[in-house]
């Protein structure tokens, strides 16, 4: 079973149209896939009929932001019926603000000599509520002002950087409803990425299992190997499920390609057995 369980499309910030994905992951021999755009489900139909084209398993998927203890984590929700209300209504109130961040980025990046950021970066999406930092990344590459999207994160648009604008995004608690409202399954994204103490680790952790959460991302295309053992270890702990996914947004762009990474450590419960 080769499952690569989170990924991004044209209908939030990754480079490639939902199909184009499918195709790309089959290439890359996945067997068991699931595309989750950021607060968004308008992928969902075409990667699944793409998928099963293909041959390919697949499970509805999404990816919500989140805002807990202050910061931004993200919840991938599995096997979700992508028609399901609560969900939709859930997402489109998550996206709903994104346009005015956008904004903000633009006046941010306007302060220190770079004009009209935002109206380049709406160039680079389809739908101004879907505008995310990624698509100012790759104007500001395609600008000249940085060269490559690391680096213009790195130097203007993460958490202390000149045009990184705060947001608020979705309580864990709705997040974690949502998807659970629709039938699937909540999985912390990525735990590698977030900022956090050790003591506000164990307390979001504490805190995503009170609320029913169960599943955890451990080998992940956002994590070193190293933070593959580490959260290989804390799925052990806490007894969560292990999830496997990409984060593939485009050619060229992050560490890995669909399909390519290693498995999860043998011992650990796969989050997807239960649905094959
Ligand atoms: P947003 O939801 O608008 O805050 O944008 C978040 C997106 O930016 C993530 O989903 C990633 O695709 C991308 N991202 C975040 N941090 C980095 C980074 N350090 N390097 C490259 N891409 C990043
Ligand atoms: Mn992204
Ligand atoms: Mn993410
Ligand atoms: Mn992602």
């Amino acid at each position: 079973m080769n499952a690569d369980l989170h990924c991004h499309s044209t209908v939030s910030d990754g480079q490639l149209a939902p199909a184009e994905v499918a195709r790309r992951a089959h290439a890359g021999g996945v067997t068991l896939w699931a595309l989750t755009d950021h607060d968004q489900l308008g992928g969902q139909r075409e990667a699944r009929e793409a998928a099963e084209g293909l041959g390919m398993q697949y499970l509805s998927g999404v990816e919500i932001s989140v805002t807990w203890a202050g910061r931004t984590v993200h919840i991938v929700g599995l096997n979700v019926d992508p028609e399901n209300q609560a969900l939709l209504d859930g997402l489109a109130a998550t996206r709903n603000g994104r346009a005015a961040r956008g904004e903000a980025i633009g006046e941010a990046l306007a302060s220190i000599g770079i004009a009209n950021a935002y109206e380049g970066a709406l160039r680079y999406v389809n739908d101004p509520n879907m505008i995310s930092r990624t698509h100012f990344a790759r104007y500001l590459v395609d600008a000249g002002h940085a060269q490559n999207t690391s680096d213009v994160f790195a130097r203007f648009l993460c958490e202390g950087k000149p045009g990184y604008v705060g947001h608020r995004w979705a309580k864990l608690a709705d997040a974690v409803s949502w998807i659970r409202a629709a039938g699937g399954e909540p999985v912390i994204a990525h735990p590698g990425r977030y900022d956090y103490t050790p003591v506000e680790f164990s307390a979001f952790f504490d805190e995503f299992i009170q609320l029913g959460g169960s599943a955890i991302e451990v080998v992940t295309g956002s994590h070193t190997p190293d933070q593959y053992r580490e959260y290989a270890e804390v799925a052990r702990r806490y007894g969560f499920y292990a999830s496997r996914g990409s984060d593939f947004h485009g050619a060229g762009e992050g560490r890995i390609d669909l399909g390519q990474l290693p498995p999860l450590p043998a011992d650990l419960k796969p989050v997807w057995e239960r649905w094959l």
